[in-house]
């Protein structure tokens, strides 16, 4: 009897090791071939690891996809993952993440604010037995005060308020090793704030302080919509905090308004000015109201997001894969709409 079928075959060992880069890109066409540039110089130095990059075109309405398809062309080390609308740069990352079959992936932003020559110390970092090395930024040129004061801020309130520890001043530049994003592919929410959920998987972590650039050209790809949707993600993901401090609210306001009856009782009983007050009511009606509402929309807060979860979507759609094998990377969490060899 022949051989039971050859698909069962283990692949042939890899002798190098793989390091998986994960880009994201939103219009990113004023900086796409600079940072490909950047990425060949660093790749230049790697001798005893072999790369891939993948770029993320995250619904670009720019030349950006042209441009990337164009690279991917003549360097098949370079991988594109077309997404079929914007869907946002955490979700860009996970596609990234999801179809990265590195040893150990890497994430860094498209336009050149995370050096890429960084990488080689974290790479130092990872054979020295670290899972996860994060970059820490020690300053960021080039940004307004309102992102950095905003920014400063949010990792603070994040840190007080979140049930795992989160590094401050912690973006996405990081590399993972396999270990984290076998943990990661496995995290199935749908609010995604990555580096949040990098903290919470544990394993041994390590910080790297780096230098951040300014972006190489053009604008943040992050108005403020997305940097409020972005910290609101963050806070809710990972703390529960939100929700005891509605229970405080409630019953301080309940307290108050206990104070106020008994308050109105003791006028109404004993004194004969009782039919004054209007304006203690008002105000009383007026404050527990308002604290209903806070306490209400926080709810609503987490209920809007159990309500997508259950939804169990697709986290986003890819309408191409270009340069990856024929079937496209093993893939639980997308439809693959269209896969190319190159
Ligand atoms: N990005 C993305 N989708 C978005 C917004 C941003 O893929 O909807 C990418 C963007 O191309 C860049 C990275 O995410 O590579 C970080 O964005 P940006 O530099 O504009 O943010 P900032 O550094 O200003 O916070
Ligand atoms: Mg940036």
């Amino acid at each position: 009897m022949a051989e039971p079928s050859s698909i069962f075959a283990a692949a042939p060992p890899r002798e190098r090791q793989l390091l998986s880069i994960v880009v994201p890109c939103f219009n990113e066409e004023e900086v796409i071939g600079e940072t490909v540039r950047r990425l060949n110089e660093f790749a230049s130095e790697v001798h005893d690891l072999d790369l891939e990059i993948i770029l993320v075109d995250d619904g670009s309405r720019d030349a950006t996809r042209g441009l990337i398809r164009e690279i991917c062309r003549v360097d098949e080390r370079y991988k594109l993952i077309c997404f079929a609308r914007n869907f946002g740069h955490q979700v860009a990352v996970t596609a990234g993440i999801d179809a990265a079959a590195g040893d150990a992936v890497v994430l860094i932003d498209a336009d050149l604010q995370d050096p890429p020559e960084v990488i080689l110390q974290m790479i130092g970092k990872w054979r020295e037995g670290f899972d996860v090395v994060y970059g820490t930024r020690m300053d960021r040129p080039g940004e307004s005060l309102f992102k950095i004061a905003t920014a400063r801020a949010f990792y603070r309130v994040l840190g007080r308020l979140s049930d795992v520890p989160i590094p401050l001043d912690t973006g996405d530049f990081r590399l993972m090793s396999r270990a984290v994003v076998e943990t990661l592919k496995a995290m199935p929410e749908r609010d995604r704030f990555v580096r949040g959920m990098v903290s919470w998987v544990g394993f041994r972590q390590t910080a790297l302080p780096y230098r951040r650039a300014a972006r190489f050209a053009g604008t943040s790809k992050y108005p403020l919509r997305k940097m409020v949707r972005f910290a609101t993600d963050g806070i809710l993901s990972f703390s529960t905090k939100p929700l005891q401090l509605s229970i405080g609210m409630g019953l301080l306001s309940a307290f108050v308004a206990l104070l106020g009856i008994v308050y109105a009782l003791a006028l109404r009983l004993f004194t004969d000015i009782w039919v004054e007050g209007w304006t203690a009511l008002m105000i009383g009606v007026l404050f527990i109201g308002g604290v209903q509402l806070i306490c209400t929309g926080i709810l609503g807060e987490y209920i809007g997001r159990i309500y997508n979860e259950i939804k169990r979507r697709p986290l986003y759609v890819v309408q191409e894969y270009v340069g990856f094998d024929r079937n496209g990377p093993s893939l639980s969490r997308s439809p693959v709409v269209q896969c190319r060899e190159r």
